[in-house]
C-alpha cells in the first residue's frame, strides 16, 4: 500500500510540474490508471489511494474484474475507459461497461457502438484515435480519413465524440513522442476550427506522460509507473 501510494504521488506531482512549464492548469489533466492485467487486489489499493478513473484494454477481462471492484469498492465515483482496440462483435458488452471509448477508428465500430448505445438507452462518449505513425501494426484513423469520420459519428444521436486520443511508436526517449503529440493537438485544434466541439487529448504514456503534458493532454494514459512493470 505504501508503495503505491509513493508511485501515485510521485506521478501525480510529475503531471502537476509538466502542467506549470507548460503554463497549465494541472486539474485540467486526468490521471487514467491503467489496470490491464493487474490484479484486483492492486486495483483496490489504488481506489484506496484516491484513484478513480481506470482503463482497460481487453473487454473480456474488464467483463471480469469491472463487477467484482465495483461490488468491493466502497468509492460509487468509478470510472472505466476502454483504452485498447475493440472489435465490434465486443461493442454491446463495451457499452455496457466503460463511460469512455478511446479506440473508435472506423465509421463501422462507430455505427456499432451507436446502435447499442441506443438500446442500452445511453449517449456514449468516445474518442477518435488516430494513427500517426506509418507503422502498419498501429491501429487508428489516419488524419485523412479524421474529418469524414467526425462528420459522420456527429449524426449518429446514441454517441458524443469528446476528443482524440493517439499511441506514438515506441521508443526509449520520450522527446521522440513530442512531435506525434503536438500533430494530435494541432487536427483538434483544426476540428474545433471546423465547428467539432472536441475537447479532449488522450496521449501519453508511462515512458512519455510529461511531455504530453506540455503538449496539451487533458487524459495521460498511465500502467507500470504506477502499478509495476505488467507480467504479460
Ligand atoms: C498499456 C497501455 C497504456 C499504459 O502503458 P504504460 O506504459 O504501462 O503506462 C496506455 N495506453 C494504452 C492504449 C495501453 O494499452
Amino acid at each position: 500500500m505504501a508503495q503505491i501510494i509513493e508511485r501515485i504521488s510521485s506521478v501525480l506531482k510529475r503531471i502537476c510540474h509538466a502542467a506549470m512549464r507548460a503554463g497549465r492548469n494541472p486539474e485540467e489533466i486526468k490521471l487514467i490508471a491503467v489496470t490491464k492485467t493487474v490484479p484486483t487486489l492492486l486495483i483496490m489499493e489504488a481506489i484506496e489511494a484516491g484513484l478513480r478513473i481506470f482503463g482497460e484494454n481487453r473487454v473480456q477481462e474488464a467483463r471480469d474484474k469491472i463487477p467484482e471492484i465495483m461490488q468491493r469498492s466502497p468509492a460509487t465515483n468509478l470510472s472505466w475507459h476502454m483504452i485498447g482496440p475493440l472489435q465490434k462483435n465486443k461493442a454491446r458488452y463495451a457499452v455496457k461497461l466503460f463511460d469512455m471509448i478511446h479506440s473508435v477508428d472506423s465509421k463501422g465500430l462507430a455505427e456499432e457502438i451507436n446502435k447499442q448505445a441506443m438500446k442500452a438507452g445511453k449517449i456514449q462518449d468516445i474518442l477518435i484515435e488516430v494513427k500517426l505513425s506509418p507503422e502498419e501494426t498501429k491501429h487508428g484513423i489516419r488524419p485523412e480519413g479524421l474529418f469524414e469520420l467526425l462528420e459522420f459519428t456527429s449524426g449518429l444521436k446514441n454517441l458524443q465524440v469528446r476528443g482524440l486520443m493517439t499511441i506514438p511508436p515506441y521508443s526509449e526517449n520520450p522527446e521522440d513522442s513530442r512531435p506525434y503529440f503536438r500533430r494530435l493537438r494541432e487536427l483538434l485544434e483544426e476540428a474545433n476550427r471546423k465547428g467539432f466541439p472536441l475537447k479532449e487529448l488522450s496521449m501519453g504514456m508511462s515512458g512519455d506522460f510529461e511531455i504530453a503534458v506540455e503538449e496539451g493532454a487533458t487524459m495521460v494514459r498511465i500502467g507500470t509507473a504506477i502499478f509495476g512493470e505488467r507480467r504479460r
